[in-house]
């Protein structure tokens, strides 16, 4: 098969691979569709706990072509996506319900190939029927599961007045679940004039453009501050920032992916003072269902968010509008 092959750091190759085989516990996908994510950059550029060589990808959707000895529930020809990570069921975290902290945990696309090709294998536990769902919408189940994992950790309150930094893919499913999830004013800040226009049509209620005006307008708006701040560009200045637009009680959700080892300054006496809750959300915990019933009921609707479908072959291309162009949203892989 053709696939997109990560040889070692900055150096991704579109080649010829030997197609996989299905242990017995296992599905083999054909992919339709296979989104290019922050993490796929991370591991381009070294920075992730990634062996290489690896083929990326762990957004994605496709056919089942076959199946392992001992898979009973599944069959060739059935529209699936996929979790892409594998829990060992047998750690502390596992055990206790928390198997987005397993100890031994892998995923698809990061430690073992994944979906950037023409066919991927794929435990038979972590597949999901999509129904008639479009691919190219079922590519989004697994980043909409990472949104609904943030929901639930958050446990946001009916009319919150919400502030969210980056308005890009995660910025826009994230803008969608919180107006579901009962927001009163949901206000968007990113550096894109053409982000913030599409995000005002996905609830949005404002929309702030970074800059220098910025924080007066921020302040103009909810002179209390916000009942939660979430950020979504992974940006450590702007995480910085975001504490001062909390109001007592306040709820701040670290969902952007900052890089490891940066570092921001708070004041603990303030966390004190005003009650606040900092809270983290580490990728997903068994919330995929919950993402393609959203996408099903187009409750979450993704269409406007695909910038780009790019055939396989073009995956240097993508890579590199992922990396410079400010504009791009979604771009998906069409193997
Ligand atoms: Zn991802
Ligand atoms: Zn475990």
């Amino acid at each position: 098969m053709r696939a997109a092959v990560i040889e070692s750091p900055e150096r991704i190759i579109y080649r010829e691979v030997p197609d996989p085989t299905p242990g017995p516990n296992d599905v083999i996908l054909r992919v339709a569709a296979a989104g290019l994510c922050g993490t796929d950059l991370h591991i381009h550029h070294g920075e992730y706990e990634a062996i290489y060589p690896i083929i990326p990808g762990h957004e994605f959707a496709g056919t089942i072509v076959a199946v392992g000895s001992a898979v009973a529930d599944l069959a060739p020809g059935m529209r699936v996506t996929a979790d892409p990570n594998i829990f060992c069921h047998r750690c502390a975290y596992c055990r206790s319900n928390k198997p987005n902290q397993c100890l031994n945990l892998r995923a698809v696309g990061v430690n073992q190939d994944g979906a950037f090709a023409e066919l991927v294998r794929v435990p038979a536990e972590n597949i999901y029927p999509i129904g008639d769902l479009p691919f190219t919408q079922a590519a989004f189940a697994e980043p909409l599961g990472c949104v609904v994992y943030a929901l639930q950790r958050t446990e946001i309150r009916p009319a919150d007045n919400v502030l969210l930094f980056g308005a890009g893919p995660m910025g826009s499913l994230l803008a969608q679940a919180i107006t579901h999830a009962g927001a009163a004013r949901l206000v968007v800040s990113d550096i894109s004039p053409q982000r913030l226009a599409r995000i005002a049509t996905l609830g949005a209620t404002d929309t702030v453009l970074a800059g220098p005006r910025q924080d007066a307008t921020l302040r103009q708006i909810a002179p209390e501050g916000f009942d939660m701040v979430i950020d979504a560009t992974g940006v450590p200045a702007v995480v910085e920032a975001g504490f001062t637009y909390l109001r007592p009680r306040g709820k701040y959700l670290f969902f952007g992916v900052c890089p490891a080892g940066a570092q921001i300054r708070v004041t603990p006496y303030d966390i004190f003072r005003h009650d606040w809750q900092i809270i983290g959300s580490f990728a997903l915990s068994y919330t995929i269902q919950e993402a393609i019933r959203w996408l099903q009921t187009g409750k979450v609707r993704v269409e406007s968010l695909i910038s780009h479908q790019l055939p396989l072959a073009e995956v240097q291309h993508g890579f590199e509008i992922a990396q410079h162009d400010q504009e791009r949203m979604k771009i998906l892989f069409l193997p």
